[in-house]
């Protein structure tokens, strides 16, 4: 690896796990090693990347992705809200393929052999490989809400929690809501992606009706005992600015959406009519990971290997980001994915050159949440591997929260995105 791209890739924020590493000789039977990776979201794109680096771009890595361009969640709360939009948050995979060689599919994977190290794709065609990096993100448990599996159900009731036209769509749902309308989020039990992004999309949304459907409401019917995370900051944020238009109810389990009927239905509770619902199922790991009986925590998670994130059901198959069954304290959040990404690429290069990966992988994380357009309170923590639990441990006394909303870390939360995007695609 030439020096510069070296120095390059550790100041872009690398995790910490990946440092010291030397590149190496990755060969497989005379031939490039071939590494395959499945999802271009923020933990397989950069996996996608850093193989390529990591390796002095010895390694063939193909990225297989369905979508035609990389559509970040981080942020798209402000689309919701309407500060932003959507090619705010759309960056295309251009640079992955000019400048770093990774040869972009845009397919999907429908079945994995582990034994004979093959993927299929939705078009048919096979994909051998040597290592397979999987980070398919989360997909939605519909079955555990029957009225959303309904036919034309899932198009009126939206999630928007896969950034993307529901993002757009929710938006429009909202300006469409007559003044003296309610909003209602419904949020599931954790864990589930980005544990504080529904109380920012309730956030926006009450920012949004402050200024321009005054007479309107948001009501956020959480499954869990109270807020999930920044609770103080979110509670504060809500009765200084929102006092009047948003209302937070606790221990409210949805367990069906009446969809005509535009309600919710909670397992205790009474129902809920509003104008626009916005349910977030439960979740679990993407459904390529589920299928390939990789899901062992639960049926919904998959475990791995924290020095590796190998999984611990199949070998030579790395599982990265939503999909994995967490450490304790971990948030699923892209920052999150990205350290994965990094530590799991770091990996991949070492074994498949025949070197032992780093036995002490640390990761970083922060969590930047706008409570308007642009004041923002942030959480973050540091992981460190700890080799007799053999998982990841939050190390004492790191991390922290803000003290209050300020407009400060707004900007500073707009640059982490800068740079998450840049480290992640650039
Ligand atoms: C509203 C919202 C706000 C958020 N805000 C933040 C934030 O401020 N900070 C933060 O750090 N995190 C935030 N998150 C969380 C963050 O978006 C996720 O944690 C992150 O995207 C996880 O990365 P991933 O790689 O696991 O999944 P994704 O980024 O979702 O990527 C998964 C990719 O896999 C592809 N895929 C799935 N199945 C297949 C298949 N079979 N074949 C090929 N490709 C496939 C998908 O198309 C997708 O592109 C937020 C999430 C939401 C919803």
């Amino acid at each position: 690896m030439q020096r510069r791209q070296f120095v390059q890739a550790v100041g872009a924020g690398s995790a910490l796990g990946a440092l010291g590493l030397v590149s190496g000789c990755a060969s497989v039977g005379g031939s490039s090693a071939k590494v395959v990776v499945v999802g271009g979201g923020y933990g397989g794109a950069t996996a996608a990347k850093y193989v390529r680096l990591w390796s002095d771009y010895g390694i063939d890595v193909t990225l297989v992705e369905p979508n035609a361009a990389f559509v970040s969640c981080p942020l798209s709360n402000l689309v919701v809200g309407g500060s932003k939009t959507m090619a705010d948050i759309t960056t295309p995979y251009d640079n992955l393929v000019k400048r770093h060689g990774v040869k972009l599919v845009r397919d999907s994977v429908t079945t994995i052999d582990a034994d004979k190290r093959v993927v299929k794709l939705a078009s048919g065609a096979d994909l051998p490989y040597d290592r397979l990096i999987l980070s398919p993100g989360v997909d939605f448990m519909w079955d555990s809400l029957p009225g959303m599996n309904k036919p034309g159900a899932q198009d009126a009731v939206l999630h928007a929690w896969k950034a993307g036209p529901q993002t757009l769509a929710l938006r429009r749902q909202l300006e469409a809501m007559p003044d003296g309308g309610v909003f209602a989020i419904a949020i599931p039990l954790a864990p589930y992606r980005c544990p504080p992004g529904p109380y920012e999309r309730a956030c926006q949304v009450a920012s949004y009706f402050s200024k321009a459907k005054p007479k309107s409401k948001v009501l956020i019917l959480d499954a869990n005992d109270d807020v999930t995370s920044k609770g103080p900051l979110f509670k504060k944020a809500w009765a200084e600015r929102y006092k009047g238009i948003l209302e937070y109810r606790p221990k409210h389990n949805l367990v069906d959406v009446d969809v005509a009927g535009r309600t919710l239905k909670f397992e205790f509770n009474d129902d809920l009519k509003a104008d626009v619902l916005n349910v977030l199922p439960a979740m679990r790991a993407g459904a390529i990971a589920v299928k390939t009986g990789l899901a062992t925590a639960n049926k919904r998670w998959c475990e791995v290997d924290f020095l590796t994130h190998e999984s611990t059901v199949a070998k030579n198959i790395h599982v990265l980001g939503d999909s994995i069954q967490v450490a304790p304290l971990m948030p699923k959040s892209g920052h999150m994915a990205n350290q994965h990404g990094k530590v799991c690429a770091a990996a991949v290069v070492a074994l498949l050159s025949g070197r032992q990966p780093n036995d002490m992988p640390i990761y970083n994380n922060t969590c930047y949440s706008f409570v308007s357009a642009e004041d923002v309170v942030h959480v973050s923590s540091v992981h460190r591997y700890d080799a007799t639990k053999k998982t990841m441990l939050t190390v004492p006394g790191s991390g922290g929260v803000s003290s209050a909303a300020n407009e400060l870390e707004g900007r500073i939360a707009m640059g982490w995105a800068r740079n998450i995007w840049a480290d992640t695609l650039a």
